[in-house]
């Protein structure tokens, strides 16, 4: 793995989005729910629509799933190289998951909000908690399946986890619940097509908050 994370992601200018004013800086969407909620999913949807959006991915000591690749769904290191980053300050936040370490790495999502790029992060509850302190100014979305047995059919169904994975992360499920009154929105995944757009609606409503346009120069464009 080369010293950077990102490499040779994230140079081409996404299009304009002519809804909004002009921002000075991005902002970050922090979506949580429980493994099986569809997050995955409905990340890929979304940032397939909705221009000036990027994905952080993390890194993670946990081993690939098949048909993972390094880089696209989370950049895999040895416990070391984790440890190196963590030591290096190369971590937003990192948080122990179901027995492995996941980090989301800074410099990228520095970069991309200096240059008006609004970043997705797929991370859980711990982590999300860590960036509400740290990070001024993101939006906390937590996504819900529409009944724990439908949960459990998903994480079946998936077949990327042994039963006793998926027994694990139905259990942790029942108390990850309760988290959903930290975060500012909640959606409920019973149709991937609904749950896409009420992310998007989500996130081009941030957009136009008069606190991330650049409301000044444009009112004062329009008395000229
Ligand atoms: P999975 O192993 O199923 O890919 O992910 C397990 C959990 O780790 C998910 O809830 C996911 O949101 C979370 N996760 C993924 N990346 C990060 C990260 O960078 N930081 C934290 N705190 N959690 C993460």
């Amino acid at each position: 793995m080369s010293g950077d994370f990102h490499i040779g992601q994230g140079s081409d200018p996404a299009p304009a989005n002519p809804l909004v004013l002009r921002r000075s800086r991005g902002f970050l969407i922090v979506l949580s729910g429980p493994s099986g909620a569809g997050k995955n999913t409905i990340v890929g949807e979304v940032l397939g629509r909705v221009p000036d959006l990027r994905y952080s991915i993390s890194a993670s000591t946990r081993p690939p799933r098949p048909g993972e690749v390094d880089g696209v769904n989370y950049f895999f290191l040895s416990e070391k190289e984790f440890e190196q980053r963590v030591k290096s300050g190369d971590f937003l936040e990192w948080a122990t998951v179901y027995g492995h370490r996941y980090g989301t790495p800074r410099k990228y999502i520095e970069k991309m909000t200096a240059s008006g790029q609004d970043v997705i992060l797929d991370i859980d509850i711990q982590g999300a908690m860590k960036i509400k302190k740290t990070w001024e100014d993101a939006v906390f979305v937590f996504l819900l399946p529409p009944s724990l047995s439908e949960l459990e059919k998903r994480l079946i169904l998936r077949g990327s986890d042994t039963e006793e994975v998926v027994r694990h992360r139905l259990s942790c499920a029942r108390e990850e619940l309760e988290a959903v009154f930290d975060y500012d929105y909640v959606i409920v995944n019973d149709d991937k097509e609904k749950a896409v757009s009420a992310l998007m609606n989500i996130i081009y409503a941030e957009r136009c908050r008069v606190k991330r346009c650049e409301c000044r120069e444009f009112i004062d464009d329009l008395r000229r």
